[in-house]
């Protein structure tokens, strides 16, 4: 905060953000289920410590869409695979490229930065070195079920992670009312409400 008590201005350009571009075309998740594995871990954080995260975010998902997950070992074939590697960050002004969804022969993968500080808790207001990895595995999945960035900054699938916003309440960084709204053009059913 400034000295008068203000709030200073974010520099959003500097913070975290998705590698992947706006101009994606959503399409809606052709199956009933999502089968996903894990090809590596994170340094900083244990096997079930990020499966806790991972889990945490389709369960958000799970109360907007029709679609279950499932995780499968290794060696089997999966729609989504999470990896923890190298992102290249280009040159472009921006701040860190935290996440990024892969086309691979064999379904997607979302790799997460393995330069970033993963952590399976609230991180730090705006810190663009620790990064919790839940929120990014939110947007991330949210991709995977047909959503396109959003420009609106409340949203998870705004492409800068606007940590501060998650800080307040670890519980409270679930989707925003214009992602359930969104949720609702590819999997509304479950929301169709008895008319009266
Ligand atoms: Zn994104």
């Amino acid at each position: 905060m400034g000295v008068d008590g203000s709030i200073e201005p974010i520099d959003e350009s500097k913070l975290a953000r998705c590698a992947n571009g706006d101009e994606m075309e959503g399409v809606k998740f052709p199956k009933d289920t999502l089968a996903y594995k894990f090809q590596s871990n994170p340094e900083n954080l244990s096997e079930n410590e990020m499966r806790e995260a991972i889990v945490a975010a389709f369960r958000v998902w799970t109360s907007v869409t029709t679609i279950g997950f499932l995780e499968v070992s290794r060696g089997e074939e999966a729609d989504v695979t999470f990896d923890f590697s190298t992102i290249t960050q280009t040159d472009d002004g921006m701040g860190p490229k935290v996440v990024q969804t892969i086309n691979s022969g064999n379904g997607k993968i979302i790799v997460f930065n393995s330069d970033t500080k993963w952590i399976n808790a609230t991180p730090e207001e705006n810190s663009t070195k620790t990064f919790d990895l839940r929120f990014a595995a939110l947007h991330a999945i949210g991709h995977e079920l047909g959503f396109d960035h959003s420009p609106y900054s409340r949203s998870v699938m705004y492409p800068i992670f606007l940590q501060k916003r998650s800080s307040l309440n670890y519980e409270q960084r679930d989707l925003d009312e214009f992602d359930v709204e969104n949720a609702k053009k590819f999997y509304g059913s479950m929301y169709e409400t008895v008319e009266e």
